[in-house]
């Protein structure tokens, strides 16, 4: 694991008193948490919170790592198993461009990953050094290394595959699309990749607001992979304009990647009506150029004095601090944006973080409280939001405590727009048009295992939330890394000839689904 690990001394000398350091010094070195845009500047623009490390920064930072022995904690709690110890000696030697090698040898999205998983349960909730004073900033290191070499050098160049004749279908292109079609396009597969939306990046275009995420990352990662020969077919929604079937017929192999993007309804009364908006329209009305959306969505979503927000994951805390950017950008200073969540703070779900940040940013927050329902004017536009108290109850499958109705207090409170942020589901859509196709638990595509992504039908993978429900992207990508390497095994092993020279393509229009 650690054959490139620098000799110590072996470089700058500069660096001579940096390591030097034994482990106990290097752990008493304070934390040096990376430059944020000020709360009050940041709600008035939706570019990224954090500024990011300059290099002076990012070296002192990695040189907090002790070096633990093998085997190293940060490295089991990165699902992706990503080389962190090595990075960081790199980073501390100042040889960036390495250090981000590193990273990539392990993982398609570094750049994406550093900036979105969470780090506090993963990576660095293992690291030693928290024992100390705070982990270190393991995350923020992979971003400032990466972007340092797409910024400086650009993005690697691989030796590819000799082409193996094989054709792959990728059904959509978020984490695990983009990331399987990385791997089989470096196997020296031919890949084409369907996308629904109008550009490609799936959720890490159209899920993740720019403030935590910002899409040229997306963009140029697309361009690279276009210079290798990855086709990218956009506003095209598989089960619909093309048959799964089809691609089947097609392709030597389909892997879906299309993730659980279907938001939960409240089930409530007043849930439609005007200005009762669910998370992923909101988020993509609010955070992307208008160009950038379908036409039935080209026009941002309502601006209120009364926002409010039901969820406590972090799609909830997207929202808030979406609305409350909206609000202030327009003038509306005076705006309140709420989040109401039906347990306390304790037991949400999402990054502490993001709370913290939506906190700052001047989002309000009511705990113990449940939505009833809905209430609108004469117009039919939702004016007025009914909640009931909740108390806590025993804990329920998921460890939580449950939340138990208080009777008797419900309450109502002004709220112009309602952003529903449940949770998301599966898309059956797929899975309908092919009833033979195994599923599971609400739709879930069955697989093999996580490590083969093999379906019950030969040919046809799936990996990432399509299989687990909506996770993690690093947990998407690690997923779709272990199915490339199953269809590449699959590939290397048919003995028929490819299908693209058996059949005429050609798509069977009685396989589709009628558009809406
Ligand atoms: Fe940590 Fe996520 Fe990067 Fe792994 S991929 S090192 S868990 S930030």
């Amino acid at each position: 694991m650690n054959d490139v690990f620098p000799k110590r001394g072996s470089h700058d000398p500069a660096l001579l008193n940096l390591h030097e350091l034994d482990r106990y010094e290097r752990a008493q070195i304070p934390a040096g948490p990376p430059p944020k845009q000020d709360p009050l500047k940041r709600v008035l623009n939706f570019q990224e919170v954090f500024l990011g490390y300059d290099e002076e920064q990012a070296v002192v930072e990695a040189a907090r790592c002790i070096h633990c022995p093998s085997p190293e904690p940060c490295i089991l709690g990165c699902p992706l198993h990503n080389d962190i110890p090595t990075a960081m000696l790199l980073i501390e030697e100042r040889r960036f461009a390495e250090a981000a090698d590193v990273f990539r040898a392990t993982s398609n999205m570094p750049e994406v990953c550093g900036r979105i998983c969470p780090q506090e349960i993963l990576c660095e909730g293992s690291c030693t050094v928290a024992g100390y004073d705070r982990a270190v900033n393991i995350g923020k290191l992979e971003a400032y290394c990466t972007d340092w070499q797409r910024h400086h050098k650009g993005l690697p160049h691989y030796q590819i595959a000799p082409p193996s004749g094989r054709r792959v279908a990728i059904v959509g292109s978020g984490p695990a699309g983009m990331s399987a079609a990385e791997e089989l396009m470096r196997d020296g597969h031919e890949i084409v990749v369907y996308e629904e939306w109008p550009k490609p990046g799936g959720l890490n275009v159209y899920g993740i607001p720019g403030f935590k995420l910002i899409k040229q990352i997306i963009a140029e990662k697309v361009t690279w992979l276009e210079q290798y020969g990855v086709q990218f077919i956009c506003n095209t929604r598989v089960g619909t304009d093309i048959a799964l079937q089809t691609l089947l017929d097609e392709y030597d192999a389909v892997f879906l990647g299309i993730g659980a993007p279907i938001g939960n309804k409240a089930k409530l009364p007043g849930e439609d009506l005007k200005g009762v908006y669910q998370a992923t329209e909101f988020l993509v009305r609010a955070n992307l150029p208008l160009e950038d959306l379908p036409a039935r969505m080209r026009a941002r979503p309502e601006i209120a004095k009364h926002m409010a927000v039901i969820g406590g994951g972090d799609t909830s805390m997207d929202c808030v601090r979406s609305s409350i950017r909206l609000q202030r950008q327009s003038g509306m200073n005076d705006g309140v944006v709420t989040d109401y969540y039906r347990r306390t703070e304790h037991e949400m779900p999402g990054r502490a973080e993001e709370r913290m940040h939506a906190k700052q940013e001047g989002v309000q927050f009511e705990f113990l409280v449940a939505p009833v329902a809905f209430h609108g004017d004469e117009a039919g536009h939702v004016r007025e939001l009914e909640l009931q108290r909740m108390a806590l109850g025993a804990p329920d499958a998921s460890g939580r405590r449950s939340p138990q109705p208080v009777e008797g207090s419900n309450f109502r409170v002004p709220a112009d727009v309602v952003v529903l942020a449940l949770g998301y589901s599966p898309d059956p859509e797929i899975g309908n048009t092919m009833p033979n196709l195994e599923k599971g638990w609400k739709g879930l595509f069955k697989v093999e295992t996580e490590f083969t992504g093999a379906t019950n039908i030969p040919g046809l993978y799936a990996a990432g939330d399509d299989v687990r429900g909506a996770d993690l992207v690093v947990t998407a990508v690690a997923a779709a890394r272990h199915a490339a390497r199953a269809m590449d095994k699959y590939l290397r092993a048919l003995e028929t000839p490819p299908k693209h020279e058996r059949v005429a393509l050609k798509t069977d229009t009685s396989l589709l689904v009628p558009a809406e």
